[in-house]
């Protein structure tokens, strides 16, 4: 990259781990500062040493995913000059994510020495979006000092992740959509015209009409936790490797999981709940799958309220069956197979029937 022409002061190599929000916002992440001229480099999936390393890093109250990020944030500690561990308050209006990312980027320094090597920008979009510019420039002037540059960089960066979610609602893995929104990074995205979302508008039709002769499920959970196969043990590829159609709630459009939720009583003001609870309505209104699989992290306050909503709507909709799977780093792989199959079984049996 020319640097000149970029704006760009500093080079570094900036860490970003491969967790929590990872899975829906890393491609507008990795934009930003590539186009700040920064290397990016990833943490590597999740595996036994890694949890092991959160485990022994993190405060036991703290639930798996964010033992799981410890793990991550350790691993780029040789690699990265700086790793980003933003400060995630809110990602949209009137709502909030959970507290435990809010006091990520102290968890961290608490636990280990990154201290001068955090980015940690405060991202608090509840109320309007000027703070978060602020933050995003902020941030832009730890490479440059060309605001023209930081300004262009958060542009192409929010291109990227409109492609990104396009991608997922055509129904893609987030570790695919990820690779196919980043592809053409020099230039491609620039002119993006939409079309991820006629293909995902076609795919719509598939995924809200309702069941055809495969077995659909509809899996609920955080995507820190139903995308990392090593914390979720595998369950979506053991689904589809059994010939099931697993269906997401990222490949749901946000206006279906929007309708859905407000059939809550009150606002939930919790994002990521909300976003799971709108799923399940959808899939429980609309029958559109064979069952539904809730995946939980143990300890999750959130995780409980919407747990108990979900299976009291399950049982008055009354024809969709739903199993819950908590996790956590002592979970037996053996137990959740045997379950996961088990429920497979029933799907099938039902079907036929
Ligand atoms: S929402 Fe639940 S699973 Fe996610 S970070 Fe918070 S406590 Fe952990």
């Amino acid at each position: 990259m020319d640097m000149q022409a970029h704006g760009v002061d500093l080079y570094m190599t900036v860490g970003i781990p491969r967790a929590l929000l990872y899975y829906y916002y890393y491609p507008m992440w990795a934009t930003f500062f590539k186009e700040l001229g920064a290397d990016v480099v990833v943490s590597r999936e999740t595996n036994k040493g890694l949890l092991d390393q959160g485990v022994r890093l993190a405060v036991d109250e703290a639930c798996m995913p964010v033992k799981v990020f410890f793990g991550h944030v350790a691993s780029l500690l040789d690699s990265a000059d700086r790793i980003f561990v933003p400060r995630l308050v809110s990602v949209e209006r009137r709502a909030f994510i959970c507290p435990k990312f809010m006091g990520l980027p102290d968890m961290i320094r608490a636990a280990m020495p990154a201290d001068g090597r955090l980015i940690d920008p405060c991202i608090d979009l509840s109320k309007n979006e000027r703070e978060f510019h602020s933050e995003i420039m902020r941030t832009g002037s730890i490479f440059t000092r060309s605001r023209v540059a930081i300004h262009k960089a958060y542009q192409k960066s929010k291109v990227v992740l409109r492609r990104f979610k396009d991608l997922l609602v055509a129904g893609n893995m987030p570790e695919s959509a990820i690779s196919l929104s980043l592809a053409g990074h020099d230039g491609a995205y620039e002119g993006y015209t939409g079309e991820f979302g006629e293909v995902a508008a076609a795919n719509q039709d598939a995924i809200l009409s309702g069941p055809d002769d495969t077995i659909s499920v509809g899996i609920l959970g955080h995507p820190y936790l139903i995308y990392d196969s090593y914390a979720s043990m595998s369950i979506l590829s053991r689904l589809r490797d059994a010939g099931c159609r697993v269906i997401t709630c990222d490949m749901l459009p946000d206006e279906v999981v929007e309708k859905e939720a407000q059939n809550l009583p009150r606002w939930l003001f919790w994002t990521l709940g909300r976003r799971i609870l709108g799923a399940a309505f959808h899939f429980l209104h609309s029958r559109s799958v064979d069952g539904c699989l809730h995946i939980t992290a143990f300890g999750c306050g959130l995780d409980s309220i919407v747990g108990e909503l979900i299976e009291r709507e399950a049982k008055r909709s009354g024809d969709i069956p739903l199993m819950s799977i908590t996790l956590d780093e002592h979970t037996g792989e053996a137990g959740v197979v045997t379950r996961v199959e088990a429920f497979m079984d029933m799907l099938r049996r039902r079907k036929s029937a």
